[in-house]
């Protein structure tokens, strides 16, 4: 996820659509409705966006220029850093048939034009709850520790946890993926931006921090080191 910098706990949608007063109107309300959107109108420049921007979910128009939907959701399924990503159609009637009524193209949900925007952020939300359940929610508990976005606040057990806003996105990222680990590289394009320029070392100087904030609990450290790969947060349930 490359976070937004205005907000970077907003999830990320690539709306991929050629018509233009529809990718609009997409964009307004799924902005407006918390999202932070990216829009192209080509299945070929939406194939080497996901790359670089790797959105939370995607919204694909089936007839496209250049690259139909279908071939773009079938090639993100063929990549496993893509294998997971959420993606949900959009047909206009007529175009749909058992293939996407059947969801056998790989996407995780599909809509008949003309569809209401308030269907759309519902199904997004919808989606992205199912396939990553700590992205579309104001709070995440894991273990012991909750985080909540929109006060942003942390408690671990009884105790508030006071972070900068650095630590919180680390915090934040980590409770996504529970138990995974995250090299200092996948961590810094995570919660810094690929666009800027900050040493990996900067990520162990946070990491710190955050573990200090943290250590309040008598659980002690939910940080995991991993040994020349970098690091994870165990926490249970
Ligand atoms: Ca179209």
């Amino acid at each position: 996820m490359t976070p937004d910098p205005a907000n970077p706990l907003r999830p990320s949608v690539l709306v991929v659509e050629d018509e233009e007063s529809l990718a609009t109107l997409l964009q307004y309300n799924l902005d407006k409705e918390g999202f932070a959107v990216t829009v192209c109108g080509d299945g070929e420049e939406a194939l080497i966006l996901i790359d670089e921007k790797q959105p939370d979910i995607v919204i694909l128009d089936w007839m496209l220029p250049s690259v139909s939907g279908i071939e773009v959701c079938r090639r993100l399924r063929q990549r496993s850093e893509t294998r997971n990503l959420p993606i949900i159609m959009l047909t206009a009637r007529g175009e749909e048939n058992d293939r996407i009524r059947g969801l056998d193209t790989g996407a995780d949900d599909y809509l008949v034009k003309p569809f209401s925007m308030v269907e759309l952020s519902a199904r997004a939300r919808a989606v992205l709850r199912r396939i990553r359940p700590g992205l579309a929610e104001d709070q995440v508990r894991r273990g012991d520790i909750m985080i909540d976005r929109v006060a942003h606040r942390v408690k671990r057990g009884a105790d508030e946890v006071h972070l900068g806003p650095t630590e919180f996105r680390l915090l934040d990222y980590f409770m996504q993926h529970p138990g995974r680990v995250f090299s200092r590289e996948q961590l810094l394009n995570a919660v810094w931006g690929s666009d800027i320029y900050v040493e990996t070392r900067t990520v162990d100087v946070h990491i710190g921090r955050l573990r200090r904030a943290l250590k309040c609990a008598p659980e002690g450290d939910p940080i995991r080191t991993v040994r020349s790969a970098g690091y994870a947060l165990d926490v249970t349930g």
